[in-house]
C-alpha cells in the first residue's frame, strides 16, 4: 500500500515557516509516499502556492460540520477546500479533550470534509489510564466506530492510532504493541467498510522521528505516520518520509 506520511503543524508556523515546504519539496522530489503537511488555517493558502507543482499535499487541521452559517471562527470544510486543502485532521486528542469534541461531533465532520471532497484522518487513541486498565482495544474500537460517517472509503478516509500518552512525550509503543492496535483497527475497518476496509490507510502517530521512523514502518498495517514535533522542520520530516520508500 502507498504509504501516507502526514504532518500536523498544530498552532505553529507564521509566514516564515513557510520555507520549509520550500525546502521539504526540494528533500522529497523523488518521495514515493503522498506527503501532507497541515499548517495552520492563516497559512493555507499561501502554503499551497509554495507546495503547487510539487509532491506535497497540503491540509487542514480541523472544520466545522456545517457549510456556513453562525459560527464566530469556525471554518467549514468548503472553506478549506476553496484555500488549497485536500486533507483535513479530524478528532485529534487535542480537539477532543480542549475543544469537547464527542465522537459523534468527529463523524459528522468527517462527513462535511467528504461533502467538501477533502479526505479525512481521523484520530484515535487511548489515555494513559486506559491502556493501564487494559482497556486500548475497547476504547479505540469504540473511537473508530462512532467517528466513521456513512459514505466512508479507502479513498475519503485514513486512520491515525496515536496513543495520547506517545504525543509530544518522547515514548512510543513496542512494535508489538503497535502491531496488536493496528490490526484490531483493520478488523474494525474490515466489519464497517467490506473488502475496502483492507485498503484504508491506517497511520502510527506519536513521537515519530527520522531515528524510529523505519522500526514504526516495517510493522504490521502500519501505513504511514501522522507526526506532530518532527514535522516542523523539514530535514527531520524529509528523513521520516525516506524512511517510508
Ligand atoms: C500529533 O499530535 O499528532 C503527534 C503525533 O505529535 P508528536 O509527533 O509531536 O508526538
Amino acid at each position: 500500500m502507498r504509504k501516507l506520511i502526514a504532518g500536523n503543524w498544530k498552532m505553529n508556523g507564521l509566514a516564515s515557516s513557510l520555507a520549509e515546504i520550500e525546502a521539504l519539496k526540494g528533500l522529497t522530489g523523488e518521495a514515493t509516499c503522498d506527503i501532507v503537511v497541515c499548517p495552520p488555517f492563516t497559512l493555507l493558502e499561501k502554503a499551497a502556492e509554495r507546495a503547487k507543482d510539487s509532491v506535497v499535499i497540503i491540509g487542514a487541521q480541523d472544520c466545522h460540520p456545517q457549510i456556513s452559517g453562525a459560527y464566530t471562527g469556525d471554518v467549514s470544510a468548503q472553506m478549506l477546500v476553496e484555500a488549497g486543502a485536500r486533507f483535513v485532521i479530524l478528532g485529534h486528542s487535542e480537539r477532543r479533550v480542549f475543544h469537547n469534541e464527542s465522537d459523534a461531533v468527529v463523524s459528522t465532520k468527517v462527513a462535511a470534509a467528504h461533502e467538501a471532497g477533502l479526505t479525512a484522518i481521523i484520530c484515535v487513541g487511548e489515555t494513559r489510564a486506559e491502556r493501564d486498565d487494559g482497556k486500548v482495544i475497547e476504547v479505540v474500537g469504540g473511537q473508530l466506530r462512532g467517528s466513521i460517517p456513512a459514505g466512508a472509503t479507502s479513498s475519503n478516509v485514513a486512520i491515525a492510532y496515536e496513543p495520547v500518552w506517545a504525543i509530544g512525550t518522547g515514548l512510543v509503543p513496542t512494535i508489538d504493541q503497535i502491531e496488536e492496535i493496528h490490526s484490531s483497527i483493520r478488523q474494525t475497518l474490515e466489519e464497517r467498510l467490506g473488502e475496502d476496509g483492507r485498503r484504508v490507510r491506517i497511520l502510527y502517530g506519536g513521537s515519530v522521528k527520522a531515528s524510529n521512523a523505519a522500526d514504526i514502518f516495517g510493522a504490521t498495517n502500519v501505513d504511514g505516520a501522522l507526526v506532530g514535533g518532527a514535522s516542523l522542520k523539514a530535514v527531520e520530516f524529509a528523513g521520516i518520509i525516506s524512511a517510508a520508500a
